[in-house]
Order: structure tokens, then sequence, then C-alpha cells
């Protein structure tokens, strides 16, 4: 089927999580939508396939915490219009030494956005999770309702047919090549270039290009943006036999995060039996055109936490799977959503560095990016921190008062 010359209210550049989101809220709104993608549909070499991502509401900075209850309602209303299932709740466990400063702003952050809580000890947390999860002395644990698993390659899939079912058309293996303003006065709006040649205008336009947006926003508007791409690896990891239920999803066991060094996440056992995900969240600088593909970061210290913190029973002498995937890291690891600006005004609207928690904020993201192209503004939501000029006043961007949680390092030769 040909497009090519095609008229669109709105272009979506990126068919990730956040492109094929945005696509399905501009659709669902009677916008006659364009979902471009490089690459095939639920490809692999980006930031939104695979099995399992994490939902919580205890974030350090308070901005997450509304916009984390708002995903929860939507992924809920988007799995009953599509009649299956991506988003499987569990309760949250942070845990991390006491005076770990990320954790203590994120007990601050539940106090203040009364988030109901409770801090635990070492003693009440043994008892909590009936000998599963174990933490020292001098560390602490946070139990919060708001937690579970998104199955990301699913959820996917399931806004791109929500995006279909609305009218949206989509189309894959086609690179975006540059984006340019349309000097017509009466017509305005932008032209949208793919690598083949084909062009097709819309009023508007929306950048998700997850690990390229850096590359693809360059070639656009000259602009820098500083989001580093990561390569990244996620470890399911055997539980010991007889185990395996009291890990699994569905049951008490919780969806959880270990604070400090280092940072580590996890899963309940859902998508391997007898597996569960445990992560270091940490990776290698890269470009997403020329990646390592491994190896993933050296898993010591992760093997010494799960020996430590899981009672021994996740089998912790490796993991029984690996599989990668790439971050889009800012310096302050906070998101970027902004309109283009320069010569493009408000016709372009960027989305992008979601930094390796922006899975749980996709059907937010959709709808803020929908508001941002249909009036210029987005409502309920405070986007200051996500403002691209953020990163001229201060080239880290927004001051933070506590310790980094992802760290770089170089891959062994
Ligand atoms: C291992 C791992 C674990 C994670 N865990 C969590 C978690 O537990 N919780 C959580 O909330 N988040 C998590 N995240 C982060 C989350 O997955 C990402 O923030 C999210 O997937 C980013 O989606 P995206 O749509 O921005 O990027 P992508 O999924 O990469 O989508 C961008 C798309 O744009 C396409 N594209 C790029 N350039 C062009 C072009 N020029 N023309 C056409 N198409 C183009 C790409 O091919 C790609 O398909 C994790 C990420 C990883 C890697």
């Amino acid at each position: 089927m040909e497009f090519s010359g095609e008229n669109f209210d709105v272009i979506v550049v990126g068919a990730g999580i956040m492109g094929s989101s945005a696509a399905y809220q501009l659709a669902k709104r009677g916008q006659k939508t364009l979902l471009l993608e490089q690459f095939d549909f639920l490809h692999h070499r980006g930031s939104s396939h695979g099995e399992s991502r994490t939902i919580r509401a205890t974030y350090p900075e308070d901005y997450y915490h509304p916009m984390v209850l708002e995903s929860s309602l939507l992924w809920e209303q988007a799995q009953s219009e599509i009649g299956y299932k991506v988003y499987f709740k569990a309760r949250q466990f942070d845990m991390g030494p006491s005076e770990n400063k990320s954790l203590r702003s994120v007990i601050a952050s539940c106090r203040k956005n009364s988030v109901p809580h409770q801090v635990l000890d070492c003693r009440q947390v043994l008892q909590k999770y009936s000998g599963r999860i174990e933490i020292p002395e001098n560390w602490v644990g946070v139990t919060t309702e708001l937690g579970g698993v998104i199955k990301p390659t699913k959820a996917v899939s399931m806004f791109q047919t929500l995006a279909i079912k609305n009218g949206a058309v989509l189309r894959d293996n086609t690179e975006v090549k540059t984006v340019l303003k349309v000097k017509d006065d009466v017509r305005g709006g932008v032209t949208v270039v793919t690598s083949s040649g084909e062009e097709f205008w819309g009023k508007k336009c929306v950048v998700t290009a997850g690990a390229w947006v850096g590359k693809l926003v360059k070639k656009i508007s000259g602009l820098e943006l500083p989001i580093q791409a990561v390569e990244t690896s996620v470890c399911y990891w055997r539980i010991k036999e007889g185990d395996e239920a009291d890990y699994a999803v569905g049951g008490d066991f919780p969806s959880f995060a270990s604070y400090g060094d280092p940072h580590v996440y996890g899963t309940p056992s859902l998508e391997y039996p007898g597996l569960i995900k445990i992560a270091l969240h940490r990776g290698y600088p890269c470009d997403p055109d020329r990646r390592p593909w491994g190896p993933g970061p050296l898993l010591d210290s992760l093997k010494e936490l799960i020996q430590g913190r899981f009672a021994g029973r996740v089998d912790s002498s490796g993991p029984a799977a690996t599989q990668l995937c790439m971050y889009s890291m800012t310096p302050d690891k906070d998101f970027v959503i902004d309109f283009l600006g320069g010569e493009l005004g408000e016709d372009v609207v960027v989305a992008g560095g979601f930094s390796g928690h922006g899975f749980k904020m996709a059907p937010v993201v959709g709808r803020i990016l929908a508001d941002l192209v249909l009036s210029g503004e987005a409502q309920g939501v405070e986007l200051r921190h996500f403002r691209i000029a953020r990163f001229k006043e201060n080239p880290k961007g927004n001051v933070k008062d506590y310790e980094e949680q992802v760290s770089f390092s170089v891959p062994p030769q």
C-alpha cells in the first residue's frame, strides 16, 4: 500500500511504547494519525521489547507520583478496551541502607504525597515476607500498595492494535530522515521525509525515537539533546526447587528495588516459570547503530546481593537467562517532553530520555503528547522538569539532593 504524499493531522515517529501509546491517544481523539517505525514492529533493538517492566509509585521526586497514578488507571482502561491483560498487580518493596539519600527521599515523598506505606526494620521484613527477603540490621524496607509487572512487547502491540482500531495508519521499515517546516503560511505544518525519499505532510509531528532521539533531533533542528544511549541487560535467576510458587506473581511477593550500590530492581516470577528477574540498573554507553551486543555488566555485586537478600532460595551462581536492551539517559534521569522550538516552534513535540524508568508512564506520556499537539498544553501535569531549556540553565539538568542511581562503565574488551 502506498501512503506517500498523504496528509495527516499528526505523524508520530518511532513505534516503541511511547509512540504507540501516543498514536492510540491521538487516533482515539479523532485525529488522522500516521505512526512510522524504522525497523519491524515489535523489534528487539530498542527499549520497549521483552517480558516485564516494573510499575511503582515510589520515586524520590514528587512530580512522578501523580503521573504513575494516572498511568496505572490508563493501563487498566486500555487493557479493558483490548480485552487481555498486560498489567499484573503486585505490591512494591523498596529496600536499602537506612542512610541512603534516595531511599530517604522516597519515604519523604510517600509522606508528602499521602502514599500509604510502611517502613520496616530487618526483623519486620523477615516476618512480612516469611523469610523470603532478608535485609541487614542497618537497612530499612518500605512497602507500598502500587506495584507490579507490565508485559512490554504485549503492551506495545496492544497500543498499536488500539491505534489501528481507532483509524490510525501504521507503517514499519520506514526510517524518518528529517522533519521540515512547511514554509507556506496558509498550509503550515511539517513534511516528514523518509530515507527512501517518501514525504508525508502533517499538521503536527511527535518524535518518540528512543535511543535514536538525539540523532534525529540533531538532523531535524541542529539541537544537541544530552541523551545518551546505554546498553543494559536483564538477568533471570533460578528459584530453588520447591520454592517457585513463593516468588510468583499473584501471591504476596512484591516487585522490588534495592537502593545503594549496586542499584537493583526485580519483579515477581511471571514470564518464565521458576525464574525470577533481578537486574542491575547499569550499563554501557553506546551508539544505538553500533551496539556492542554484550557482554552485560559484571555480575559479582548482583550475585552477592541475591545471596544475601533472598535467603539462599534463589540460585546466585549465575543467571539462567539474560536479555539485552537500551536505556536513553539524560544527565538528571528526568524525561524530555517538550516542543522542539526554533523554526519548528510548536509543530514538533519531542519525548525521549526516559532514563530506564519510562515504561510504566507510557499511557500518561501518550496522553500528554496528544494534549500538547492538540492544544499546546497538557492538563494536570507539571512539565517544568521535562523542558529542554533546563540543560541550557544547567548542563546537568534538574538539581537533586541524592546520589546517582544508575552507573555507567566501559565494557570489558
Ligand atoms: C532492560 C530495561 C529495563 C527497564 N525496566 C523498566 C521498568 O522496570 N520500569 C519502567 O518504567 N521502565 C523500564 N525501562 C525503561 C522503558 O522500557 C523505556 O523508558 C521505554 O521503553 C522507552 O520507550 P521509547 O518508546 O521511548 O523507546 P523505544 O522503545 O526504543 O522506541 C523508539 C522507537 O523509535 C524508532 N525510531 C528511532 N529513530 C527512528 C527514525 N528515524 N525513524 C523511524 N523510527 C525511528 C526505534 O526503532 C524504536 O522502535 C527499562 C528499560 C530497559 C532497557
